[in-house]
């Protein structure tokens, strides 16, 4: 296989592992998957072409601040609910408010492209005490 073909298949690889999923995913999770495929990828090149998608476009990352780098595989503009406990990212079916672009422009001048947003606080899993996810923090397993 030439090195084109074998870059072109790894790359393939991983934007198909998160286009398969709605979990946002961090880069050690679709490194564990994409192994399935490709056996001696490296976490390295995982990184790597996980930039490549995002400059591209294909991707986006969520990269809020003090928080490990999700990535998702939708990149229309879309709303996010993580959840403190578990660290889950959940997408939320509610409609981007562009009226606040043209205030936030308004207001400062700036040109405002886009705003994001993710919404905080416990999902509904983690609001059980006795469920799976805080019984794992409680352990210290995650
Ligand atoms: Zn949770
Ligand atoms: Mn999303």
């Amino acid at each position: 296989m030439s090195a084109v073909h074998r870059k072109t298949k790894q790359k393939e690889a991983i934007l198909g592992v998160l286009k398969g999923t709605t979990s946002h995913p961090t880069a050690d999770w679709i490194y564990e998957q994409v192994r399935c495929e490709i056996p001696n990828i490296s976490l390295g090149t995982v990184y790597r072409n996980l930039r490549l998608l995002q400059r591209e476009g294909v991707i986006m990352e969520l990269d809020l601040a003090g928080t490990l780098s999700r990535f998702d595989a939708n990149i229309h503009n879309h709303y996010h609910f993580r959840c403190e406990q578990c660290g889950r990212v959940f997408d939320l079916d509610e409609p981007v408010d562009k009226a606040m672009d043209d205030n936030v422009a308004q207001k400062t001048g700036f040109k405002v492209t886009h705003h994001r947003l993710e919404f905080r606080g416990l999902c509904i899993d983690c609001q059980r005490s006795d469920s799976p996810e805080s019984l794992k923090k409680y352990l210290g397993l995650t």
